[in-house]
């Protein structure tokens, strides 16, 4: 069966209907691997998602896969060790949504990072990271540093140093993840809730009560080991097993803003020092630039949290003192988006000094709880659940198989093989009529499985007499049949990130997909209706609080 909310019903079926080894309870990155990684050792895996996969702070990331380079200042050695190496990992297993980008760190007279010591803290970096050596950090001069991005303010500067990183979209690669899963047999379920914890007569957890948020039923689910990764929501679960004991989260809010790239044209990735103990990186992406992140404590509601003015005026502050004719206004800002780090408490330390090192509890009942941890770093947590659950299963499920394994849509042998698919993918496209532009738009999204949406264009061409809706209809008709989408805003969010990366256009485009989704997944008038509503609110919530504040201040 395809991966498609086209086929829920039996999906619920097989969930309600037979025991499971383990059930995994959150669908982002960290609950996606743990599913990906349990499947290829033969586990028989069920996982649910409240919302839609990697809804959470999965999508809300800075969209990095980095070791870190920050860590070295708190002296953590090893998680920078351990997520450093793994990026050439995540990278080799989905090469169309982790890229390597060169990141600069500029270095001012009045910053908190020398001349000498980023040298030597990059030197570091690229050593417990194994990065090649064609890849090692290259120091920059004054004069090469302003060449490498002419937008930075050269009164001060002394210096630079370029280093590799990755980007990826977060919720792409978690979505890569989960249908990964999916094709090795793990059941995963988005828009199922875990209400309560089902318990055995001896108190230890064997299921878990589930509500489906789509037609409101309950079901049940049996499973000998169940796995929290609930993120940000990790102690509620905790609470729901009367277990939140001991350690708790210390949630962090993180926000990035995006530009229209004239408005902050850089020639390339900068992180750069706030003169406050904290970084923040710029990062240009077609046709805009984004720009994270703040890190604060939080407390409020855990479900939508907002960038708000404070916040974005402290990081157009950032922008404005380290580049030159950017001044930057509240109004620029294009879209947001705001995640919270579900870190792990620790007295008398500030947002920014906790450790981002992931953390495991096991509750009396036997519910394993997962947080912290980075996106980077997702399938060396996932190693470390699936070893600790095949211990308590008492079984023998073999070796961790993921650090070789090709995700959705990565199949690739090498970079070669990468780049020779990309042109067949392209000449398919010619063949046709999809231009390269929409092509390359769609393989950095979608990976050899753009040669699927290419085949829907030619099947669908006689039923759509405009090129653009051809070419909706045809994304929209994969995404429908193999991603799961079940609302607008799974596709216009998680699937394409068109609200952040493409809000102006795409906003134009909301009708259309409304309609095309609708269609496809026979959605009642009155849920369609509810769901337009949902998304066009979101596409005006990115941006709410500078009208807002625009109107309290005249
Ligand atoms: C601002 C910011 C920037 C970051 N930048 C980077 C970066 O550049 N690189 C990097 O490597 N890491 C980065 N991180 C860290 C990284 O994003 C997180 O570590 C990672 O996304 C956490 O994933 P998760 O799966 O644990 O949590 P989540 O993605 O939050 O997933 C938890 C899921 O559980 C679901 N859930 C909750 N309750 C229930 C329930 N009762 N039933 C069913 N489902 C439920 C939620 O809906 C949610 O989807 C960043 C984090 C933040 C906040």
């Amino acid at each position: 069966m395809n991966f498609s909310n086209l086929h829920r019903a039996s999906f619920v079926q097989q969930l309600s209907s037979q025991e499971f080894d383990l059930l995994v309870v959150g669908g982002g990155i960290t609950g996606c691997g743990i599913a990906l990684d349990a499947a290829l050792r033969g586990m028989k895996v069920a996982l649910i998602e409240k919302n839609d996969f990697a809804s959470g702070t999965s999508s809300r990331s800075t969209k990095l896969i980095h070791g870190g380079l920050r860590y070295l200042k708190q002296l953590e050695f090893k998680l920078v060790h351990d997520v450093g190496s793994e990026r050439a990992v995540v990278h080799r297993n989905a090469r169309h949504v982790v890229i390597p980008e060169k990141m600069l760190l500029p270095i001012t007279e009045d910053g908190s990072l020398g001349k000498l010591p980023s040298s030597i803290g990059l030197l570091v970096y690229d050593m417990l990271a194994g990065v090649k050596r064609s890849e090692h950090r290259q120091m920059l001069n004054r004069h090469e540093t302003v060449k490498a991005e002419p937008l930075l303010k050269s009164d001060k500067l002394i210096g630079g140093g370029l280093y590799f990183e990755y980007r990826t979209d977060d919720s792409r690669l978690t979505i890569e993840i989960a249908k990964s899963a999916h094709a090795n047999g793990a059941s995963l379920l988005n828009y199922a809730e875990l209400t309560g914890f089902l318990y055995d007569a001896s108190g230890k957890i064997d299921g878990a009560k589930v509500e489906d948020k789509i037609d409101g039923g309950e079901f049940h689910i049996r499973a000998k080991a169940v796995v929290n990764a609930c993120g940000p929501w990790v102690d509620l679960l905790r609470k729901h097993d009367n277990s939140l004991k001991g350690k708790r989260l210390q949630l962090t809010k993180g926000v990035h803003l995006v530009f229209p790239y004239k408005k902050l044209p850089l020639q390339q990735a900068v992180y750069f020092d706030v003169g406050d103990g904290r970084m923040i990186f710029a990062i240009p992406r077609n046709h805009i630039t984004y720009v994270g992140t703040t890190d604060t404590v939080y407390n409020q509601e855990i479900d939508s949290p907002r960038c708000n003015k404070e916040d974005a005026q402290y990081l157009i502050n950032a922008v404005n003192k380290t580049f030159k004719d950017a001044h930057l206004k509240l109004e620029d800002i294009e879209s947001t988006w705001a995640g919270l780090r579900p870190l792990i408490h620790e007295d008398g330390k500030s947002p920014s000094e906790l450790s981002r090192k992931d953390e495991i509890m096991i509750s009396e009942s036997g519910l394993i709880s997962i947080a912290g941890g980075k996106l980077t770093g997702y399938r060396l947590m996932a190693e470390k659940i699936v070893d600790i659950t095949a211990k308590i299963l008492q079984k023998d499920f073999g070796n961790c198989k993921t650090k070789s394994y090709r995700l959705c849509g990565g199949e690739f042998k090498s970079e070669i093989d990468f780049e020779d698919t990309l042109r067949n993918v392209i000449s398919l496209g010619d063949l046709a009529s999809v231009s390269e532009k929409k092509v390359r738009e769609w393989f950095f999204r979608y990976g050899t499985n753009a040669k699927t949406i290419i085949e829907k264009v030619a099947k669908l061409t006689n039923r759509y007499r405009e090129k653009e809706s051809l070419l909706q209809a045809a994304e929209m008709e994969y995404c429908v049949e193999n991603e799961m989408i079940y609302e607008l805003n799974d596709f216009l969010i998680r699937r394409t990130g068109h609200i952040f990366f493409d809000k102006p256009a795409s906003e134009k485009t909301i009708n259309n997909y409304h309609r095309l989704l609708t269609e496809q997944l026979n959605i009642a008038a009155e849920s369609s209706d509810k769901m337009l509503e949902s998304t066009k609110q979101e596409y005006e919530s990115v941006t709410e609080f500078i009208s807002y504040s625009n109107s309290t201040s005249t």
